[in-house]
């Protein structure tokens, strides 16, 4: 789905396909020069960061293993809290693996944080972060994000993966949503 198809229900493109895929080759050359020969272990969260993933993995020039992980944050409407549940958890072993979790998008940087402790405290050789966007009040959080793809506003974001009500993951860009759409 392009944006067109979808224009009333848009406010602005924030990050077009292509903008997504040239910054997705640049992340996977410093990914490439970060882990040399290494067979690294990506981590998706569910389902927002299949887009993302499924990209992310076919640039990658590096023997790599996916695997899938989903969580949900327990919270009052739309702020996270922190306090997380497995929906899905990994089937792979992580001891002595290089895992790069990839995800979506951070907001509180809170479900990240969890999940990076959780996941470190399985044995793994090291544990990083590859995230497509950013926001504001997660530059100011203290989760470590090796790889980030853009910082965007602090609005409500869809496309590219990114849902609004399980609507709107196959947009091919990342659009601002209008308000009328969740209000
Ligand atoms: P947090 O970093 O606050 O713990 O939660 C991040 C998660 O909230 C993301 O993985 C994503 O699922 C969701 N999220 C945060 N901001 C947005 C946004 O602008 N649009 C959409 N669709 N999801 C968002
Ligand atoms: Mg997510």
């Amino acid at each position: 789905m392009d944006s067109v198809d979808i224009q009333a229900d848009l406010t602005k493109v924030l990050h077009t396909e292509a903008e997504i895929h040239t910054r997705i080759a640049a992340m996977a050359r410093e990914i490439e020069a970060d882990y040399p020969g290494e067979n690294l272990l990506l981590v998706g969260v569910l389902k927002g960061a299949v887009m993302v993933m499924a990209d992310l993995a076919r640039e990658l020039k590096l023997p790599i293993n996916m695997d899938w992980m989903a969580v949900s944050s327990y919270g009052a409407g739309t702020q996270s809290s922190g306090v997380v549940r497995i929906l899905k958890d990994l089937d792979s072993d992580l001891s002595g693996r290089n895992v790069l979790i990839v995800e979506d998008i951070i907001d509180s940087g809170l479900t990240l944080t969890w999940l990076l402790g959780n996941l470190r405290s399985r044995g793994a050789a090291s544990v990083e972060i590859c995230a497509l966007f950013r926001k504001p009040l997660a530059a100011k959080v203290v989760v470590d994000v090796r790889y980030v793809g853009f910082e965007i506003p602090n609005d409500f974001v869809v496309g590219y993966g990114l849902d609004f009500d399980e609507r709107y993951r196959n947009l091919r860009d990342v659009a601002v949503l209008a308000p009328h759409v969740y209000s």
